[in-house]
């Protein structure tokens, strides 16, 4: 099929681990709620094209390309691979299609068995799948396979007398050269890429790119490419999606998202690339603050509020930014009940709790950098208020009465056009996708 229909299309797929109660869960008291990897996640990859997936460690990358692979059962949703529902596939169905896609992982020292020859590893994936039926050359089909391993080896650029070579005797990128050409095996259409030159020197990195190159324009190849170095796909990639905890917030041709970075998060990641321009070498680089949050307990609304720079205060307030989100750092120990107000107490040398100007002075020295003014200094203070009686609930509720935002009330999603953001910041559809509505509220 070549009309002009994507080759792989993925809607809405989640992948959730565990359901939270498993033994090991129940042992170690964790809290119930599975680890929502991958939720929610939409992408069309063309034939020939190569997209790209990006987003720091732990985003849900890595499980997204197994899941829409099928090496990993999906929670929910839809993959399509050639116009076929992958994730309904039969063991028969699920045999040809493992044919036609295949997956390079990021660690080629422990992605390769370490008691196989290279030879043995590249003929492998034909012996797995029957192949070939009949050499039609007299050729037995070992033969037939050990001249197809050489083969392989002499186009990813290895010698065809290495064959009878094990894996330790290959460097970095020798052995992802190995693990591209057990890629290769099977004369697929498409391949995951699971940040294929991470592990590599940035030497060796550049040639194994450009291997990877050449083998797309020589066999048509199309390609998931994984990074969590926006750096690496620049060059590689046609359109990149930029992935947040288990969400793509912004997807776009290349160019345009590297010029016009539109979702923070993708701004806070190219900054966070080391410039190695001289005119650029001035420019402050801002690296991105603090973790990812975990997947099991993901924040409401948009993920990234936790860490955005450009969070939206509601309408009419007038406060800015480091000063709102120092505030809605406070509220949000005070409503994961992360603070502990005991020690406070103890910290202004008063655990009786009665010198109440001293615990709020200490909290917003805590929390604040600058003095508050106006409506929203008398709705610190009579939080600080609630706190100093030990009021929790109250606190919270009149933090949040005046300084909830949008970005913690709903989640944003992908407009339909060419370069869409998951941002309150751009148009967003009055209604919400369906299915993320329940989830994106807030109790
Ligand atoms: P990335 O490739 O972007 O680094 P992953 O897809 O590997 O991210 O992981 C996404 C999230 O899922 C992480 O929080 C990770 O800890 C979790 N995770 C990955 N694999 C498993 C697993 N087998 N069981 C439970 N959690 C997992
Ligand atoms: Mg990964």
């Amino acid at each position: 099929m070549t009309d002009g229909s994507p080759l792989v299309r993925v809607r809405d797929l989640r992948k959730y681990y565990g359901d939270g109660d498993s033994l090991l869960d129940r042992l170690l008291g964790r809290d119930a709620g599975s680890v929502k990897a991958v939720d929610g996640v939409s992408f069309d990859i063309d034939r020939g094209e190569t997209l790209g997936l990006v987003g720091e460690s732990g985003c849900g990358k890595s499980t997204t390309g197994e899941t829409l692979l099928r090496l990993r059962e999906a929670t929910a949703g839809d993959v399509e691979f050639d116009g076929e529902r992958v994730l309904g596939m039969d063991d028969a169905e699920l045999k040809a299609f493992r044919r036609r896609a295949q997956i390079v992982f990021q660690d080629p020292f422990s992605s390769l068995d370490p008691r196989m020859t290279i030879g043995e590893i590249l003929a492998e994936p034909l012996r797995i799948h029957g192949l070939p039926e009949d050499t039609g050359d007299g050729r037995s089909k070992a033969e037939y396979r050990r001249d197809r391993a050489k083969e392989l080896l002499d186009r990813v650029g290895l010698s065809a007398d290495q064959i009878d070579r094990y894996p330790h005797e290959f460097s970095g990128g020798q052995r992802q050269r190995i693990g591209i050409a057990r890629a290769l095996a099977l004369e697929p259409d498409f391949i995951v890429l699971d940040e294929p030159v991470s592990a590599l020197d940035v030497s060796v990195q550049a040639q194994v790119l450009n291997l990877l190159d050449d083998l797309q324009e020589e066999f048509g190849l199309t390609y998931l490419f994984i990074a969590h170095d926006l750096s690496v796909v620049r060059h590689i990639c046609d359109r990149v999606a930029v992935m947040y905890l288990g969400n793509v917030v912004e997807l776009g041709p290349t160019d345009d998202l590297f010029d016009d970075p539109q979702h923070p998060y993708t701004r806070a990641l190219l900054e966070s690339v080391p410039r190695a321009k001289l005119t650029e070498q001035g420019r402050r680089v801002e690296a991105l603050a603090g973790d990812v949050p975990s997947p099991r307990n993901p924040p409401s609304g948009c993920r990234f509020r936790t860490r955005c720079p450009l969070v939206i205060p509601p309408a009419g307030i007038d406060v800015d930014q480091r000063t709102y989100r120092e505030v809605m750092d406070l509220r949000e120990r005070v409503e994961a009940a992360d603070l502990n107000l005991a020690a406070i107490w103890d910290a202004v040398g008063d655990p009786d709790g009665s010198d109440k100007p001293a615990f709020k002075r200490h909290l917003r020295e805590e929390f604040f950098a600058d003095d508050l003014d106006g409506e929203n200094e008398n709705a610190v203070e009579r939080a600080l208020d609630a706190l100093a009686e030990g009021d929790r609930d109250r606190a919270a509720e009149t933090l949040r009465a005046r300084f909830e935002s949008v970005c913690e009330t709903t989640r944003p999603v992908l407009q339909e056009r060419e370069h869409p953001a998951a941002c309150h910041l751009y148009d967003q559809p009055v209604e919400s996708r369906e299915g993320d509505e329940a989830e994106a509220r807030v109790d």
